[in-house]
């Protein structure tokens, strides 16, 4: 526990931005169908015998906290739906006592499984929630599931791990009505809701543009029932937040990736389940790490390619340009 100080160099791109944000997929595998990520009959999940354990999950990832990492995020596929994530925290909280350490989860098994991560260190917990209306979480998520979903929100708050926040892909035509309610749920349960843009992430790869709902309109609907104050922003959080006028708990955020990029001031590093380093969401190429890792490269070996995979991170996704093209993988084989 507690390691004092760096023993490799930060982890600096080209663009001087340096990654200081792992988010660690532990399964491409998911309880959920949610439409704009994956198909109603699943994927072609990772073979086993090319998933990480989460000896070599942590392994790698005390390298890469060994080079300047300091906020971890698990996530998936559904992270929750791997066996004994409790373990898996408690490794990575061993690392060092000051990282941040959080969970993205659709919610559904987080009720039972709430006390036990806050126990092993867990900090804080982000949860995926679309839709408010019962039928109609159950036609975008293809499950019935608001109920499960709604308790473990409150659970996670019960138990500490919060500040709870939301996320919710708003989708023209689809759930756009619903920006004033989740902004009434923040409202009332202090959590922090944050309204993301429909991205070209989702394996049928039919996401459309026409389909996206800009940030600002989306801060614009909630100002015009609710009085919204900006908090000074703080780069490089993409989610630009804002208060409400009138002092009442929760708050709103935006994570506008497709209409306003934030690419100048990314610090986000991902290792995929299958132990794949991409230094962009959008990355048409990875570093295999698992390879060298299972052929028994030192620490060093291992700290020098993440680098490398760091230091030719491009300068943007640009989307929407003709030169932009969706990366094979999609989200949930990523680690959203
Ligand atoms: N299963 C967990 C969950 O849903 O929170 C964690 C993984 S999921 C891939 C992470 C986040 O990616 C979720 O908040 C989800 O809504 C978001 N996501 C998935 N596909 C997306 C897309 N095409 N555009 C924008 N966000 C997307
Ligand atoms: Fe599963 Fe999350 Fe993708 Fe929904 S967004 S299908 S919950 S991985």
């Amino acid at each position: 526990m507690g390691r004092m100080a760096r023993r490799y160099p930060e982890l600096v791109d080209g663009f001087g931005r340096t990654a200081s944000d792992l988010r660690i997929s532990i399964t491409d595998r998911c309880n959920f169908r949610c439409r704009y990520c994956m198909p109603p009959e699943g994927m072609p999940w990772m073979p086993k015998d090319q998933l990480l354990s989460y000896e070599e999950l942590t392994r790698l990832t005390s390298i890469l906290v060994d080079s300047g990492v300091r906020s971890l995020k698990v996530t998936g596929g559904e992270p929750l739906v791997r066996h004994d994530v409790p373990t898996f925290v408690r490794l990575l909280r061993a690392l060092r006592a000051d990282l941040d350490i959080s969970l993205t989860t659709n919610g559904y098994l987080l009720a039972q499984q709430a006390a036990e991560l806050a126990s092993a260190g867990l900090d804080r917990v982000t949860v995926s929630c679309d839709s408010l209306i019962k039928h109609r979480f159950a036609e975008m998520t293809l499950r019935d599931a608001f109920d499960e979903v709604m308790k473990g929100l409150h659970v996670a708050a019960e138990e500490g791990l919060g500040p709870v926040k939301l996320n919710t892909v708003v989708i023209e035509g689809v759930n756009d009505d619903e920006i004033t309610a989740f902004a009434e749920l923040a409202r009332t349960t202090g959590f922090e809701v944050r309204f993301i843009e429909y991205m070209p992430l989702d394996a049928q790869q039919a996401w459309d543009r026409t389909k996206v709902i800009a940030g600002a309109a989306i801060i614009e609907a909630v100002a015009e029932r609710y009085p919204l104050i900006a908090d000074a922003h703080q780069a490089p959080e993409p989610a630009t937040s804002f208060r409400f006028a009138d002092g009442a708990p929760g708050r709103i955020g935006v994570i506008p990736s497709v209409t306003q990029p934030f690419c100048s001031t990314c610090d986000r590093l991902r290792l995929t389940a299958d132990g794949q380093l991409r230094a962009c969401l959008f990355s048409l190429e990875e570093t295999d790490l698992r390879g060298p890792l299972r052929q028994g490269a030192a620490d060093d070996d291992l700290a020098e390619l993440a680098r490398s995979c760091v230091a030719a991170k491009w300068a943007g996704h640009n989307i929407g340009s003709p030169s932009f093209r969706q990366p094979s993988r999609s989200m949930s084989m990523i680690g959203g």
